[in-house]
Parts: structure tokens; sequence; C-alpha cells
């Protein structure tokens, strides 16, 4: 029979327990005896789900404290020397310190999970790094499933993945130099589970997923073939893309099976079916891990009908990958409209559609109800008015090439601007948001639990604002902003405005650490009834002489950090939105606001994970982000901000963009960044980043005066802007007044000393 099982559960609880466990224990309210006990319970209550629904194994390896890679760290004892931690007796208030920080030492690096929002620690390896004496914890998880009488499947990030998403303590180590004693350590691995008597145990390598060169292939394939012999079944997998081009590398290690992600890359099942031996499992990834729809399960069973009386016992069926992507129930979900909650599958419901399968291809007239059942569902979202918009259809059928191009060349606007904006060279400004201070928060918070009157809360937050423009003008910025007080978050704060939108009230997924995030859901055509910031930016441009900038988040940012509709292409929807926020920008201008940010914080993350796939993406994504820019005349300046730092290999696509100014992430690197900037001659005007806004620290004038004359040399000091990394949401008042000080102070000494500079020369 074809078996079921998943590569992981949310860790986080259906109403976030391990998140709060976790609070209390930073905060010394609890010990860690009441954090373990909850982790045990969500452990026990996420096997017992998977138990419940049918599925032959449950997966165990999944839970971690904090992050998976840190648990694997702490299992192979790889902790960094700099804590001076004893790897064998890590306690769990060591292994949050190595998360988060401590007085002495700052935290191990977090970075993105592959394409997903997820961010894991980055294990730091160096020539001393040994693999020894690692906690049990992973041990004692699967201890705690044996004894439930559960059939238990361990799953581990392989050490392929584990080298390759790590960074080298000092430059020019070789991580590959370690994998002989990090195989020896994963065999130790094994062979404790074997002593268990684990019959499979899963190793995620979705490195796999990405261009790996020859030397990291080779080292792929030495490892497997040593790891294989150990007595205890190795399923390898691999998801968020295609290794069809790996599989008869892959078919000719003594692996007993591969799991591959059949939602990413459906055309890669041809590949592994015919390379991969009869007598391998191939486990196929056929509902979506990644996002929240009701699978198709009548044509999904289907297709595996086939595969499975040519396979057998061979073919196991799975979601694509874990499930810790998507929120853990929609039992929690209680004011969803009903018909949108029937189109929705989370972690839980999940489960069942995975039994549903399996029980489809054993005893199909048995299935036959529940498959029914997803049909009634997905017909009715086929078919449903909420979906489908005619007049978004017209709009978008309407679109032209001469829409996703401003008039003129950005020579001839920055003229134009230059005139009509008088602004100073090296104009200052801020990316958008202000301290969101308690006071802030608990008007919204009030206002959301309905204590506070609409009218009263929007008094609230044109005082705020009055606030914020003040300050500004004291602080003697050159353009100023709202502040974004009344913006919980960049992306919901529109989706809550926008028509085809959907929220959830506990659809929590797991971001970092003890932090999660809601996304909406995209579930129709995106219309806007009404301008959604044009009032607030009007008054805050109502209370002063200065420019005010008015600033919006961008369509590829409002996809990206969304659950997006998988009806249409994502191309598709993001030229939906880019029409709405094309609108609201026309707005804007025709009420007098006369520079325009489209944030795009999230371009970069879109890229997909194999660069051959980098054109098409770009391709549309720019296109998106053109479209919602280019209606406004010469006049008015767009402004674009990314906070990151990773440019270079993109610096066509961003320039494509064609935005008049954008502000970056550059105070971390020194300025390094900008280099790709200057080589790649960037035509239009560029802010890098002076100070971090991610810490409480106050720069010098001196320190950013020194970064504003390096960014200097890179691009002329007429296209260059003044402003800090990202938004200062987080941050409070008195760093923030003081940094800005000293930024405008760093900006005005420049600013004079160019002016000498260049008198000079005309004498
Ligand atoms: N405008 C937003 C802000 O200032 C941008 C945030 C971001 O880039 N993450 O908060
Ligand atoms: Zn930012």
């Amino acid at each position: 029979m074809a078996r079921t099982h998943i590569s992981g559960f949310p860790r986080i609880g259906a109403h976030r327990e391990l998140k709060f466990a976790q609070e209390s224990f930073w905060r010394g309210e609890s010990d860690d005896t009441y954090l373990r006990s909850v982790g045990k319970a969500l452990r026990a209550r996420h096997w017992e789900l998977q138990r419940a629904a049918g599925l032959d194994f449950v997966a165990v390896g999944d839970f971690a404290w904090y992050d998976p890679m840190l648990n694997l760290t702490a299992l192979l004892g790889a902790l960094p020397q700099r804590f001076g931690f004893e790897p064998a007796t890590l306690s769990l208030a060591q292994y949050h310190e190595l998360a988060r920080g401590n007085a002495a030492q700052s935290a191990l690096e977090m970075t993105k999970w592959f394409d997903t929002n997820y961010h894991y620690l980055v294990p730091e390896l160096d020539a001393e790094t040994t693999f020894d004496g690692g906690v049990d914890w992973f041990f004692d998880e699967i201890d705690e499933a044996l004894a439930l009488g559960l059939t238990v499947k361990p799953v581990l990030i392989g050490p392929i993945t584990y080298l390759w998403l790590s960074k080298s303590r000092a430059a020019g180590f070789d991580r590959l130099s370690l994998l002989p004693k990090l195989v020896v350590r994963y065999l130790r691995i094994l062979d404790k589970l074997k002593a268990r008597g684990v019959e499979w145990v899963q190793l995620d390598e979705p490195a796999l997923c990405l261009d790996l060169d020859a030397e990291w292939l080779e080292a792929f394939s030495g490892v497997y073939n040593v790891l294989c012999d150990e007595g205890v079944n190795v399923l390898l997998a691999t998801y968020f893309g295609t290794v069809a081009d790996h599989a008869s590398r892959v078919a000719g290690l003594p692996v007993h099976g591969v799991h591959i992600d059949l939602v990413r890359a459906p055309q890669q099942l041809h590949a592994w079916h015919s390379a991969l031996p009869a007598d391998k499992v191939l486990s196929v990834g056929v509902i979506d891990g990644r996002n929240v729809w009701r699978a198709d399960l009548g044509e999904i069973a289907g297709s595996l009908e086939r595969l499975h009386t040519q396979r057998g016992e061979s073919l196991w069926i799975a979601p694509s990958c874990s499930l810790v992507h998507v929120p853990v129930t929609l039992a929690a979900e209680r004011r969803l409209d009903a018909e949108l909650k029937s189109w929705l599958a989370f972690a839980t419901e999940k489960l069942t559609e995975l039994s549903t399968l399996a029980q489809a291809l054993r005893d199909p007239a048995a299935a036959e109800p529940a498959l029914a059942a997803a049909d009634a569902a997905l017909g009715s979202r086929r078919a449903s008015g909420a979906v489908f918009n005619v007049l978004v259809q017209r709009r978008v059928a309407a679109v032209t090439d001469a829409m996703a191009s401003r008039r003129s060349p950005f020579a001839e606007r920055s003229r134009v601007q230059r005139h009509s904006l008088k602004l100073p060279l090296l104009p200052t400004t801020t990316i958008g948001s202000f301290p969101q201070t308690p006071a802030i928060r608990q008007a919204r918070a009030a206002y959301r639990r309905g204590d506070l009157r609409a009218l009263d809360y929007l008094e609230r937050m044109r005082a705020e604002t009055a606030t914020v423009v003040r300050k500004q003008e004291a602080l003697g910025l050159d353009v100023l902003v709202h502040g974004e007080v009344e913006r919980n978050d960049m992306v919901e704060f529109f989706a809550d405005k926008l028509w085809g939108y959907a929220f959830t009230e506990n659809g929590w997924v797991q971001n970092y650490g003890s932090q999660c995030v809601k996304p909406p859901i995209i579930y129709g055509d995106i219309y806007r009834p009404e301008p959604m910031i044009v009032d607030a930016a009007c008054h805050a441009q109502s209370l002063t002489e200065r420019l005010v900038k008015g600033v919006l988040t961008g369509p590829v940012t409002m996809l990206e950090w969304s659950f997006v509709r998988d009806d249409q292409p994502r191309s598709t929807t993001a030229l939906q939105l880019a029409l709405v926020i094309r609108d609201e920008v026309l707005d804007l201008e025709k009420a007098g606001i006369r520079i325009i940010q489209i944030d795009e914080s999230a371009f970069r993350e879109g890229l997909p994970l194999r660069q051959a796939d980098w054109p098409a993406y770009l391709d549309w994504a720019t296109r998106a982000f053109r479209i919602s820019a280019s209606g406004v005349c010469d006049a008015t300046q767009i402004h674009t901000h990314m906070c990151y730092s990773e440019f270079n290999d993109i610096l066509p696509s961003i320039a494509a963009l064609d935005a008049d100014v954008i502000t970056i992430e550059t105070s971390r690197s020194s300025m390094e960044l900008l280099d790709g900037f200057g080589e790649f001659a960037y035509p239009n005007g560029i802010g890098p980043g002076v100070y971090d806004t991610h810490s409480s620290r106050v720069p010098s004038v001196d320190a950013m005066r020194r970064l504003l004359e390096r960014a200097c040399e890179v691009i002329p000091a007429e296209r260059l802007w003044v402003n800090p990394d990202c938004g200062l949401k987080t941050r409070a008042w008195p760093e923030t007044e003081a940094a800005l000080t000293n930024m405008v102070l760093a900006a005005g000494a420049l600013r004079q000393k160019l002016a000498t500079q260049a008198d000079a020369e005309r004498q």
C-alpha cells in the first residue's frame, strides 16, 4: 500500500503556545521544566493528529525550541566556540542565548530558509569545529514517540544542506573540508536510530534544488554512498524545486528512497519514475506545503493511480515540503467566510487530504464521499462570484506596454523635478515609519476591540501624525513622511483596504524563533473600492510647508508576503496589484503629493532558487513595479525602497525599475554594496542607508559623514540621498531623534564641504 507521511508539522501550536511559553521563559517568569512540558505536549498533540489521520509514520525531529538548524547544531555539538558553552550539557537557556545573543556575544546570524519567509540560524564553522558531544534531545523525542506506540520516521537536515547553509568564520575556509568529520557524526546518529529499531530516517537535502557546483555534487554522492549502509533506510528528501537533473546521480546511490516536490516541479516526475528502480521508494509531494488551498484530490488521485499500479508499495504520498509554512488548523477560524473556508486546507486539514489520497488508491469506493466533497469545494471556488471581478478583468485586458513606461527618460525627469521640488544637494529623508509607541498600539487594539469609535481612532492617529511631522521639521529633514502611525503591518494595512483579500484570526506561521506572521490570503481579483492613504498623506502635507512623501507597499511585496491564489499565474495577480497601486499613486499625485515611495522590500525574496528561472521572474516583477509607478507626470518623483544588501546579481533589474530614487540598506556593509552600483553605473538617484535601524545604537556624525563620503566616491553627489537603512517602527523616540539629528548634521557637513570644493574649482 502507498504509505503516507509528512516532513514536518508546525511546532508553534494552534494558539502559539510555544511562542508564549518561550517568551515567558525568556522573561524569567517560568523555568525550563515548564518550557519542556509545553514542548512535549505540543509534540504529542501533533503526533496524535498524524496518527488519527491514519498516516503511516509520525514525523519526529521537526520540533525545535527556536529553529531546526539550531537544534541540529546542538545535536551535532557544533557550537560556535566564542560562546564557550559545553556542547554535551547545553542548557535551554544557553541554547536561546545562541539564538538571541547575550551580554558578551551577538546571536548567530539569521537568514532566509531558501525562498520561504522562514529564517534559520546560520551555523558558524571553522577549522576547529568538531561534531562531538551534542545534546540528546533528538533521541529523547524519538523515545517519547516510541513510548506512545507510534511508528516513527525521524527527520533531519542532511549533511550537505547543513554545510551549504553554514558560514565560514574565516574568509577562505572551505566548509567542505569538515565533511569527513560530519559524516562520522551522522553515522553515529544513524547507529542510535538503528538501536531504537527505527526503520526509516528522512534526510532533507533541499540544497539539491539550488545551482550546486560539481565539487558539492561530488561531495553529495560521496556522503550518501557512506550513509546508506548503516542498517536504517534513508529517504533522501528534496523540496522547493526540481531535482530532475540529478535523478540518475541519485538513483545510482544506495539511498532507499527519494522524496520529490511535485507541487513546485510536477514535470520532474517523469525523470524520477524512469530513473529510480522500482524497488526504491518514490515519495511524491503532491499536497502543497507552501500554500493554503484545498487540493484537487480527484485529479491527484487520478494521476497517482497509474504510478501506483506500476510502483505498488514503493510509492509514498506526502505534502510537498514541511507543513511549517502554513497555519495549524482551520478549526481555529470562527469568523472566516464559510464559502472561502471551504476552499482552504491548513496543516491539520492537509493531513486528512493525505489520508484521503491513500484511501483513494486502496479503496476507491470508500474514498468517494471525501473526494466528492473536495470536488464540490473546488467547483464552488471556480464558479464563485467572489473570485472574479469583471471590472478588474477589463482593466487587466486593457494594459498596454506604454503603461509600463514613464513619459520621459530619467535625465529629463530629474531636470524637471530639480526645478519643481527645489531640494538641496544630498536631501535628507526617512523610509516611512516612525516609532510605534505604546499609545499608538493601545489605540489600535482598543479600536479593534470596538472600545474606540472610528472617529476617535482617526483623531488619535491624526494627532500622532502631527507630532511626527513637527518632530521631523525640528530635526531639519528635507522630505518628510506621515510616519505610518496607523499601519500595523505594511502588507496587511493595504490588504485590508482591498477586495480580493481575506484575513484569518489565527493563521499564524512561524517567521523565526517565537516570531509569527499572519499572511493575508489573496483569494480573488484585486479591486480598490476607494483611495487608501490619500487622506492621511494630505493631512500630513497640510501640516507643513515641506514636502511630504507618500509611502505605499509595492505589488511584488504585497504578493510575496501574502498567501497567493493558485488558480492563476502569480504574474497575473502581481499585475492586478500593480493596477490598484497605480491608481493610488495617481490619486496621491492629483491630491498634490509630489514625492511617492513604492516599497519593494521583498523584491529580491521572490527570486527563484535556480538562476535559470530568474529572467522570467524579474521580467514580470519589474513590469508590475513599472506599471504601478509609471502613471505619473515627469514632475512627480517616484522612490522605491528595498531593505537588504545583496543586489549585485540583479542590478540590471533594479535599474530597469526606473524609480527616480531608490533607498537601500548599506550601513552594515559600510557602503561596500555601493561599489556594485558604481561599477554598474546605476543611472538614477540612490539613498544608501547611513545607519542601521535594526539596532538602538546611535552612530556619530563623523561615522555617517564618512559613509557618505565613501558613497560620493561611487555615485555623483547630485544623485545621492541621505536616509537610514529602513523604517523606524521598532525603534524608540530618544534614539531615533538622536540618530536623525546626527544624520542631518552629517549631510550638512558634507554639503558644505562640497560647496567649498566647488567654489575653489570655480576660482
Ligand atoms: N515604509 C516601511 C517602513 O518604513 C518600509 C519597511 C520595510 O522596508 N520593511 O516601515
Ligand atoms: Zn526596509
